[in-house]
């Protein structure tokens, strides 16, 4: 089996290579390579072009049920400065058991371990969907949303889907292996907010001022404490972690409980909201007729309208809001393939706990929820104890273990053809 792994490492490493920055050249040089892969072993892609140079790939795997199961990944990346870097970020080089490189972890790596696998030619027990996409590092206009509007039909018979942001080991204090298999997403309400006023000269006594206005409903904004709220597989991973812990974990206080699992709880217990961007006025002594500002809002599966109607109480009457980009908060069943993606995991690591676990950020997932495509985040690997997975992401120094590649390939199989 040892080529099989390898090949793991070397795809990962010759994507990497192709500098997929977004926003930047472009996926196509990218997926014309995965394109070539599929088609060296006798699968039939399609590239699809949304733009010039944004380019996907879809490719339909024939399996024994019609049931089909889509796996998704990204293309692109985002940038990296090569004076942070130890290593080149596009040198894709392997060293110290690892591939270095922009997109090691967010996703490249991923998409390899699928790539390897396929590339035995095993017969997959359902049929399998692969999109290798453009654009989720953006909003997915020229990936996942694109293809969900304009070629949805390439999604036929798709039920579940896997993709980023779960599977991989994350050891706590205890010695235990937990496997965050994500189970859902919060949602995403980016907002534009605008306060108008009466323009005027800056000397008079302030009469209606959009600045001032803007100011403190952002304020009110920034400084709310959204209430906990324990959504059902956020509370079953409360309770999965405190049994791996042998403690108590009191979701409202996290200070004693160790980084480990107080990572992947911190940012699912609320929903939240950051003013991110502020724009008024053009000169010092004059007093503008509106002011605007931006707000990256999040809420938890369930809580969008709540989310919507505080965040009005908050703005007040004066401010008016509307959206950048919303998209609801999808959440898949802790059944099903979930325990099937479990087990995959517990054939090569008997001592894995797999655990659900809810994004705080977005995904594709979000795209092919439209379609009701339940997602599940399962790139598996086995990670060394100390490594900083959740550094990697968008970090400086990216890597992935290449035993790790190995590790999810093994998996892959067993969850594919089992
Ligand atoms: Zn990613």
């Amino acid at each position: 089996m040892g080529w099989i792994m390898s090949e793991a490492a070397k795809i990962c490493s010759e994507l990497i290579r192709i500098d997929t920055t977004n926003p930047g050249p472009g996926e196509r040089e990218a997926a014309e390579y995965v394109a070539e892969l599929l088609a060296e072993v006798g699968l039939e892609p399609i590239i699809i072009e949304s733009a010039p140079r944004r380019a996907n790939v879809i490719c339909r795997v024939p399996g024994d049920s019609p049931d089909a199961l889509l796996i998704h990944g990204h293309l692109d990346v985002v940038p990296a400065d090569p004076a942070d870097w130890q290593l080149h970020p596009f040198s894709g080089e392997i060293a110290d058991g690892y591939v270095h490189g922009r997109g090691a972890v967010d996703m490249k790596g991923s998409l390899a371990m699928t790539l390897a696998w396929i590339r035995q030619g095993r017969r997959p027990r359902r049929d399998l969907v692969l999109a290798f996409l453009a654009d989720e590092e953006s909003t997915g206009e020229f990936g996942s949303r694109y293809v969900v509007s304009e070629h949805a039909d390439l999604f036929e018979g798709c039920t579940e889907a896997i993709s980023e942001s779960g599977g991989f080991s994350v050891t706590m204090p205890s010695g235990v292996r937990v496997y965050p298999i994500g189970v859902g997403e919060r949602g995403t309400a980016w907002m534009k907010v605008t306060a108008h006023g009466v323009a005027g000269h800056g000397s008079k006594p302030p009469v209606d001022n959009p600045v001032a206005e803007l100011a403190r409903a952002l304020t009110r904004v920034a400084d709310y404490e959204w209430p906990l709220h324990l959504t059902p597989s956020v509370a079953a991973l409360v309770g999965e972690l405190s049994d791996a812990l042998g403690m108590q974990i009191d979701p409202a206080d996290l200070s004693e409980v160790p980084a480990q699992a107080a990572a992947l709880l911190k940012g699912v217990l609320r929903n939240s909201t950051n003013p991110t961007m502020m724009a008024a006025g053009y000169k010092v002594n004059v007093i503008p007729s509106r002011a605007e500002a931006g707000i990256d809002g999040r809420f938890l599966p369930g809580f969008q309208d709540e989310f919507l109607s505080t965040v009005d109480e908050l703005l007040g009457p004066r401010i008016t809001r509307e959206f950048i980009n919303l998209e609801g908060a999808p959440s898949a069943p802790m059944s099903g393939l979930f325990h099937d993606l479990g087990d995959a995991i517990r054939g090569q690591d008997p001592l894995a706990r797999p655990v659900p676990y809810v994004m705080t950020g977005g995904t594709d997932a979000k795209s092919f929820a439209r379609l009701g495509i339940k997602g599940y985040g399962f790139v598996p690997m086995l990670l060394p104890v100390d490594m900083d997975y959740f550094g990697m992401y968008h970090g400086i120094d990216e890597r992935v273990p290449m035993d790790a590649l190995e590790f999810g390939v093994r998996v892959l199989n067993r969850l594919l053809t089992q």
